[in-house]
């Protein structure tokens, strides 16, 4: 049943914890829910999953959806595999649980990720060397224009580095209503590629890591390393990483010769935004009630109070000094609304 409120605070929807106002919320818990909401008020202006990826900066005029559509369905797909549905108002951290304790393989890296499944594929989600598009089969969603549900397949979403079709042609376009991911019964070989990973797993003494120890390494190393938002209000990283050509990169190395870089496709390289940030002093700096987290720069945080606005305005000057030292544009991965 479909809940609209007026006039409601969005401040215990959105993990950066800004106060905002949206003029009516539409909180859905059925694909039938999101349906009749679509029928008598027309298509919304905006759609909320966790609210882990956005930062509000002023009141929100018309509808805003609530997404907590539900539900999880597993089909024997063939011998190795297993393919999962779940709602896309499903919490992301409960799925990747639930597969860890069901033996299932390919999300363990992206355990503690907040937010909801339908949101994954918005920003291809990625974390530790794994992407939602490792695993991603399909989704379903709701076309708003139209009312009709269409069929993504994995090409169709245009996946790339925290990128997605959702957030170019198709942005507003469509509520993701279920996502079908393809999950290892057998033979998964967890990536333990990162550094941090290998690290936690090696002083351990684990060599050949299950599923499970990968998700408890992932979700111990980013306890550790990340403010909780249910503490200090964040959206996770604020910028993507830059992917910048090769000669461009080798040209920063020359000049900063410990600057890390990884490949990133065909003659182009990707660089840490935290490093950049670092080495512009802003790790653990902080402005009044908006700040840079100190163990995380590509953090930013809110102690407390802070509105959409002043936390934008910080971001700006993050911008600006990056653009200044290095030349680069960093592009923020949070949306702004
Ligand atoms: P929201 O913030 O509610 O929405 C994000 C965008 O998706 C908005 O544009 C919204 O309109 C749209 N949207 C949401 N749901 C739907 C839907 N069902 N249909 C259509 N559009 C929809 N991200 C990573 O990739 N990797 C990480 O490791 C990571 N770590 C994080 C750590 C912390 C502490 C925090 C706070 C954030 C982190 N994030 C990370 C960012 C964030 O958690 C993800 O992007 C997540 O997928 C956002 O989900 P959400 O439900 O909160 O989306
Ligand atoms: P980290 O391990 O300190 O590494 C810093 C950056 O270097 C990361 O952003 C990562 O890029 C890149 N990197 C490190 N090792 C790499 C490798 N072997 N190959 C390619 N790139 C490598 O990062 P962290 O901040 O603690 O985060 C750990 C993981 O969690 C990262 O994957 C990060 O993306 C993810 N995370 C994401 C968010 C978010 O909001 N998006 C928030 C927290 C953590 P990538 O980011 O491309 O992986």
């Amino acid at each position: 049943m479909t809940l609209v409120q007026k006039h409601v605070s969005l401040r215990p929807y959105n993990t950066f914890g800004v106060e905002a106002f949206a003029e009516r919320l539409a909180m859905l818990h059925t694909p039938d829910d999101a349906r009749r909401a679509l029928d008598q008020y027309g298509p919304p202006a905006r759609i909320l999953g966790g609210g882990s990826n956005v930062l509000i900066t002023r009141p929100l005029e018309g509808f805003t959806w609530l997404n907590r559509i539900g539900g999880l369905q597993r089909l024997e797909a063939d011998d190795a595999s297993a393919v999962v549905g779940a709602g896309g108002g499903m919490v992301w951290h409960e799925l990747v649980l639930w597969a860890v304790r069901h033996g299932l393989g390919g999300i363990e890296n992206l355990a503690l990720i907040p937010g909801t499944v339908g949101a994954a594929p918005i920003q291809n989600i990625g974390a530790y060397g794994v992407e939602l598009k490792d695993v991603f089969e399909r989704l379903e969603a709701l076309h708003l224009p139209t009312g009709e549900v269409h069929v993504f397949e994995k090409r169709d979403c245009q996946f790339g580095y925290r990128d997605s079709i959702f957030k170019r042609q198709a942005r507003g376009q469509y509520l993701i209503l279920r996502v079908w991911l393809r999950l290892r019964k057998k033979g998964h070989q967890p990536d333990t590629s990162y550094r941090a990973l290998a690290d936690w797993l090696a002083q351990r003494g684990i060599g050949q890591p299950t599923i499970a120890q990968v998700a408890e390494a992932v979700i111990a190393i980013r306890s550790s390393k990340l403010p909780d938002p249910s503490v200090l209000g964040n959206a996770g990283s604020f910028f993507k990483n830059p992917i910048l050509l090769e000669a461009q990169v080798h040209a920063l190395q020359e000049q900063y010769p410990t600057l890390p870089s990884w490949p990133a496709g065909e003659g182009m390289r990707k660089v840490p935004a935290g490093w950049l940030i670092e080495r512009c002093g802003w790790k653990g700096r902080r402005e009044g009630v908006v700040g840079c987290h100190e163990r995380q720069a590509l953090v930013i945080v809110n102690h407390g109070g802070a509105t959409g606005a002043q936390i934008l305005a910080f971001a700006k000057k993050i911008q600006e000094s990056v653009a200044e030292r290095f030349g680069i544009a960093l592009e923020p991965e949070v949306n702004v609304w």
